[in-house]
């Protein structure tokens, strides 16, 4: 399965912060990315992955 990639950094409910690459879920209900914690909430909710652009500029030497 294909996950689309976010630039959102943090949870848009709770405010915890992604780590790069982390699993986290888009609301369409609210339009926010959020944690998979405040994502139990939504049952129409899709997988994103998180990337860091800071680490993939360094990687990407
Ligand atoms: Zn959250």
């Amino acid at each position: 399965m294909e996950i689309k990639e976010t630039p959102i950094s943090y949870c848009q409910v709770c405010g915890k912060d992604f780590e790069h690459l982390d699993v986290v879920y888009y609301a369409p209900i609210d339009n926010n990315i959020v944690c998979p914690e405040c994502s139990k909430i939504h049952k129409d909710r899709s997988p994103r992955i998180y990337v860091d652009p800071n680490r993939l500029s360094k990687n990407r030497r």
